[in-house]
């Protein structure tokens, strides 16, 4: 079996499908690893250092030959993928929802396309879970970015010339970037505050020494939610939200928004008028800026100043992470494909009814499959 590691084309992409830690551990499984050359530059990998780890380094035509796995951080254009193996599987982020002609064009070109994106949150796929793998490294970025655009310093520190009071950090949506987010910010000694429509993260805030805020008076999600997801609010909670977010947001400096609901725009936590009660200078990080935001007045992947507080609109935080980024990505993809690889045949057979299987195959046999997809 030949895997093809890609070198992305995508605008601001730095990372790379495969490090030398994973080629040595696909070469280990038996298969052959062509990767493109210059794949891993934006990573500080050099050709030399994949074919030290085995791999062959080559041209795009030259790695698609014969390849029966493609790799990829970001859905390759179809056109580019010419010279591709009918039946071969393309393996990488794909953005299905917002790239469909792509997905249909995988299709007709016969290659097998899996969505990593869409693994389903079950302990088995933990592993193979990009979206937490990048999502943990943006949580930490996004209180890096904040640090460096705030004019004051986060801890508090006892000088000569006087005290410095510490930065009051408040972190709304506490998923796996959320958590992170608290985690680093308390690492950099800000007051940390944080709060989620999940019940179950009360007590992971707390674990993490920082202060749950919580809506109290109108019912959120008991538990983790379905599938650990969130999903879209009654207005009552709504109201309730607000109205608890506006006296504490007055207070911080700094905030940092993670919330998602998937398959729906990102959920409005923060009004201009709000962005308006805080004092200028304060800097928010809108980590949802790609799914249309939390914050009113978020331009995606632009800085703006509204009433003397910038807002950050973050976008793919994890790729000013590249070599990290790239490492935790490369190792979901080869958890994957570790766990599905049947060693007699020397190639990974995907069951039509495993979970994982259905989650993130989009096309087979020329034709889209993915039910997220017919459905639509
Ligand atoms: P996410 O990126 O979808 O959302 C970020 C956070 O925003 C979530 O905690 C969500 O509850 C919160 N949120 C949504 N609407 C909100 C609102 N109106 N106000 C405040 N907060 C709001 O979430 P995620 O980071 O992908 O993680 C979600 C959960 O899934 C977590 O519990 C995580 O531990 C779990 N998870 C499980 C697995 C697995 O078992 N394989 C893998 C990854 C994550």
């Amino acid at each position: 079996m030949k895997i093809a590691v890609l070198k992305e084309t995508a605008a601001g992409e730095t990372r790379c499908a495969a490090i030398p830690e994973t080629v040595k551990k696909l070469v280990g499984l038996g298969a052959e690893v062509a990767v493109e050359s210059g794949a891993g530059a934006g990573a500080s990998v050099t050709d030399a250092d994949f074919e030290a780890a085995g791999a062959k380094t080559c041209s795009r035509a030259d790695v698609l030959k014969g390849a029966g796995i493609i790799l990829a951080v970001t859905g390759p254009d179809p056109k580019s993928l010419d010279g591709a193996e009918k039946g071969a599987i393309l393996i990488g982020s794909l953005d299905p929802a917002r790239r469909r002609e792509d997905i249909e064009a995988y299709a007709s070109a016969g290659l097998e396309a899996l969505a990593m994106e869409w693994m389903p949150r079950i302990t088995r796929a933990q592993s193979m879970d990009i979206l937490s793998s990048q999502s943990n490294l943006a949580g930490y970025k996004a209180v890096v970015e904040a640090a460096d655009a705030y004019g004051r310093a986060f801890p508090m520190m006892m000088t000569a010339a006087g005290t410095v009071s510490p930065a009051k950090v408040f972190v709304m949506g506490v998923g796996v970037a959320g958590l992170q987010a608290i985690a680093t910010a308390k690492r950099l000694g800000a007051q940390v505050s944080a709060t989620d429509v999940r019940s179950a993260t009360k007590e992971q805030i707390l674990s993490l020494g920082a202060k749950p805020i919580f809506v109290e008076n109108v019912a959120g999600i008991e538990g983790e939610g379905a599938g650990g997801y969130a999903t879209e609010m009654s207005d009552e909670y709504k109201a309730a939200q607000a109205e608890l977010v506006s006296s504490h947001i007055a207070k911080q400096d700094i905030v940092i928004t993670t919330a998602l609901i998937p398959g729906k725009p990102a959920p409005r936590l923060i009004s201009d008028a709000q962005v308006a009660s805080m004092r200028p200078g304060g800097v928010i990080v809108d980590l949802a800026a790609d799914a249309g935001g939390n914050v009113e007045g978020t331009v995606a992947g632009e800085n703006v100043v509204k009433h003397g507080v910038t807002i950050i609109g973050a976008v793919n935080l994890a790729r000013s992470l590249a070599a990290d980024a790239s490492a935790l990505f490369a190792r979901n993809l080869f958890n994957f494909l570790s766990a599905f690889w049947d060693q007699e045949q020397g190639r990974p057979v995907l069951p039509d009814d495993d979970e994982i299987v259905q989650g993130i195959r989009l096309t087979q046999g020329g034709k889209i499959v993915n039910e997220r997809l017919t459905a639509a």
